[in-house]
């Protein structure tokens, strides 16, 4: 008998036949004699329904209430599953967050699990009821119902199953698992039956949008092994751990990010103190940055150049011109079409031909590199916006064929 924590998205709860779906998984892990419980999310576009709904009520609501409207979202879907496993003649119980012992930060809308008592949810087991959580959700000390930030029900799960120590937490969507690259655009994407939770961190930060980056984090910090895989079809996806092998393959998958911005600082004082002063600048607005690069002297002067979310650019503009205005830089620059484009994989650290496989396929795609940037696990380029599907299809083809 194994304890398993699955969670359902928005969309494999949308409608009475997707809950019906969902209610013949849970009962068929049931059956097979597992200890079962279910984290859901809001049916359908449900969240996004209530908080247009709030703002006909009153444009500017507290963040308290929200998390008060919202939360039922997420009750609906948990008493909806609870009836319809009833009504196949299946013990089951759904419970809030709050019922469920997510003790939370009291920032609403953008909570933190702090712990999770699970006494509740443990004597429902051993009274054999499936039991239905609430994901999303959770309380604060001061007793309100708090909740954890969009898409947070993925959290909610890994965070059930590290505190039951649940065997696996199996996290159904609308894809089957985790490929080499967007199936989407890249007919000869891969299914993966593996990867680890640090390329999986790279690859969501990166813009794969499987899982919520702080899911897989929690995951990683507690060893919660997952299991990414599709509500609609029955087939094994791909399982998120520790400790997994190469099996030859070099790299894991090839992701593009489109939301970043260059930014560039023309003609600044080469001395010591400079990079600091900016990066400070930057670091007290809260503003993160990814990659940066600072070219050789000419004349005692310089150019720093960086990469940062294209969504903070008028944040980023205003420090760079206002607050860093005595820098006297002869140009501030931001250019906002570029994209950036990463190959992820515990291979790279040791083999340094996946840098030269990279650049080779760039080159015959005729793609012009603006900035390099390697890590451990990642070797990302920044290139022209336009270029991005073409430059990801390419150096996916010479990684994995097609
Ligand atoms: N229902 C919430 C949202 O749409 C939480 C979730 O789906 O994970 O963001
Ligand atoms: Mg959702």
């Amino acid at each position: 008998m194994s304890l398993i924590v699955t969670k359902f998205g928005g969309s494999s709860v949308a409608n009475v036949e997707r809950v019906k779906h969902v209610a013949g998984i849970v009962a068929q892990l049931y059956d097979q004699k597992n200890k079962v419980v279910v984290v859901v999310s809001a049916q359908g576009d449900t969240t996004d329904e209530l908080i247009e709904k709030a703002l006909a009520y009153n444009p500017n609501p507290s963040k308290r209430e929200m998390d008060m409207l919202l939360s039922t979202g997420e009750q609906q879907s948990a008493a909806l599953l609870a009836m319809t496993l009833e009504g196949m003649g299946y013990p089951a119980i759904s419970l809030t967050g709050y019922q469920a012992g997510f003790l939370t930060s009291s920032t609403h809308s953008m909570a933190k699990i702090r712990k999770v008592d699970t006494e509740r949810v443990e004597n429902e087991l051993d009274s054999n009821n499936i039991v239905v959580v609430t994901g999303f959700q959770g309380m604060s000390r001061y007793d309100n119902i708090t909740t954890l930030g969009r898409g947070g029900s993925d959290t909610s799960a890994v965070a059930l199953a590290a505190s039951l120590h649940a065997d696996v937490c199996k996290i159904y969507t609308d894809v089957d698992g985790i490929y080499t690259a967007d199936p989407r655009k890249v007919p000869g994407a891969r299914k993966l039956a593996e990867i680890s939770f640090d390329e999986m961190l790279e690859l969501a930060s990166l813009g794969a949008q499987v899982l919520h980056n702080r899911s897989v984090e929690m995951a990683k910090k507690y060893s919660v092994p997952l299991e990414v895989l599709s509500s609609l079809e029955d087939k094994p996806g791909t399982i998120v751990k520790d400790g997994i092998k190469m099996e030859n393959m070099l790299i894991r998958g090839v992701t593009k990010d489109e939301n970043v911005a260059r930014f560039t600082l023309h003609g600044i004082p080469n001395q010591p103190g400079t990079a600091f002063r900016v990066f400070s600048a930057l670091g007290r607005k809260k503003i993160n940055i990814d990659i940066i690069l600072q070219t050789p002297e000419v004349d005692g002067k310089q150019d720093i150049t960086f990469t940062a979310s294209a969504a903070l650019k008028d944040d980023i503009m205003r420090v760079l011109t206002e607050d860093l205005a005595d820098l006297n830089a002869q140009r501030v620059r931001c250019e906002e079409n570029v994209a950036k484009v990463s190959v992820v994989g515990a291979g790279i650290e040791t083999n340094p031909g996946v840098a030269s496989t990279m650049f080779e396929a760039l080159r015959d795609a005729n793609i012009n590199i603006k900035m390099i940037s390697t890590s451990e696990i990642k070797l990302s380029v920044i290139i022209d916006q336009a270029m991005a599907d073409k430059a990801v299809s390419a150096i996916h083809e010479a990684f994995f064929g097609n």
